[in-house]
This record gives C-alpha cells, structure tokens and sequence, in this order.
C-alpha cells in the first residue's frame, strides 16, 4: 500500500502542531508530534537527575535512553503517542522544558535514537509529522513538505496565550526570549539544524489565521 508523509517543519511556535493536527484529520492521516518526543526526553532527563546542577549527564543519559521507546496507544478514536507506555500532556509544554529542550535536541545520541524511532512509528500508515528536521533528514523524500515562518512576537504571544490560559504563571518577555532562544540553537546546531528543505513550500503565518493557512496547505495536498 503507498504511504504518504507529510513533513511540517518551521520555527517554534508557527502553528506547526495546529495544522498538522487539522490536516492529519482532513486527510485521516495519523498526526505525529516529534517536538513532542524531544520534550519528553527532556522532561525524562529533568525528572531522573540527568540535569544536575544545570548540566546535562550525558552518558548517563545516553544509557538510560536506549532501554526506552515511543509507541502508540492502542486507543482506537484518537491514536496517543505513549513514552515508555506514559501518555504526557502539559506537564511538557512548561517553561522550564521549553528552556531545555532545545539542548537536549542538540544531542547526537538523542536525535539518533528519536530519528529511529520517528521511523519506526510512521510505519503503520500515512503521517503527518511536525519538527524541525522531518522534511531535510527523517524524511528527505516526504511527499510533500512545509516550511512555517512568523513574526517572533506574534509566535511569542500566542505562545503566552497558551500558557496563560493553562494558569500558568508567565512573563511575555519570558516567552519572546525563549522563542528566540530556541530558534537560534535550533537553527545553528551542528547535527541536523533547522532549515527549508529546497523543496519545502514556505508559509508565512503572521497575518493569517488558522483556517487560511490550513486551505493553503490543503489544496497545495490536493492540487
Ligand atoms: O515543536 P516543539 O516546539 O514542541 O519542539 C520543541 C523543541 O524540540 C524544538 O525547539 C527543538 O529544539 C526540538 N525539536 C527538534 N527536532 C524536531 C522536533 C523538535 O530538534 N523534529
């Protein structure tokens, strides 16, 4: 049976995860958050004392990765990335993971494994996958491929929007400078950074809304 991958990539807090999710269901794709599976090592690495005194332990960590894996759950109405047989929600999209993230994704050893296993887990049918890398390295023949832009602090406040609505206790300049932050680690990382695959269609979502951007990207699938 063919497959089809749709790879979402862009910069943080672009819509990514939104439209993926609304094009997933469109198309009855299955919808895989890779940004998702970084933020659970992280939250992993936080809460096993992987992070010491604002250090990471790398080969501490690099072992105690290895014995874990992503699945999904068997839930058929909505398919839920599970890590270690744990469904996560909020408790990765906190500041204090966002923080971390973006080093922890910088790991050879993390992004190998986390690659591997994106492999592994868009075997059982079509995806729609957001990320960073999906469109230049996990998937570099994706069939079709999205690149999504904004304005750092029109990202920066839906991001605040997000949390706040959350209750979560959080300064926009926080945000901003965590967006931008991540943006730039992200981009200038040495193994995989984030870049437009060539062939990738650009979105510049600043001044559009959801529903915009989502009939872009539907009749761009469609055409
Ligand atoms: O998409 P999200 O903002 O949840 O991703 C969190 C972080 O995970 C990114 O800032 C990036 O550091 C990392 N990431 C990555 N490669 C991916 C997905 C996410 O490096 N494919």
């Amino acid at each position: 049976m063919k497959t089809t991958v749709i790879a979402v990539d862009g910069f943080a807090s672009t819509g990514k995860s939104t439209l993926s999710k609304r094009l997933a269901k469109a198309l009855d794709f299955t919808y895989m958050d890779t940004g998702y599976m970084y933020r659970a090592v992280s939250y992993f690495a936080l809460t096993t004392d992987f992070i010491q005194e604002d250090v990471i332990q790398e080969q501490a960590l690099e072992i105690a990765l290895s014995e874990t894996s992503f699945s999904w759950s068997t839930n058929a109405d909505s398919k839920q990335m599970l890590f270690n047989g744990k469904a996560y929600g909020d408790e990765l999209r906190t500041l204090e993971i966002s923080s971390w993230v973006s080093r922890i994704a910088q790991l050879g050893f993390v992004r190998e494994h986390l690659v591997n296993q994106q492999r592994i887990l868009s075997q059982l049918g079509s995806v729609v996958m957001d990320g960073r890398d999906i469109g230049t390295v996990v998937f570099p023949n994706a069939d079709f491929k999205f690149f999504l832009i904004a304005d750092p602090k029109v990202r920066a406040q839906r991001r605040f929007d997000e949390l706040q609505a959350k209750g979560e206790d959080v300064l926009f300049e926080e945000i901003l400078k965590n967006v931008i932050d991540r943006d730039h680690q992200d981009s200038t990382r040495a193994i995989s950074p984030l870049r437009k695959a060539e062939d990738a269609v650009e979105i510049d979502t600043t001044s559009f809304s959801v529903e915009e951007v989502f009939e872009q990207m539907l009749s761009a699938v469609k055409a």
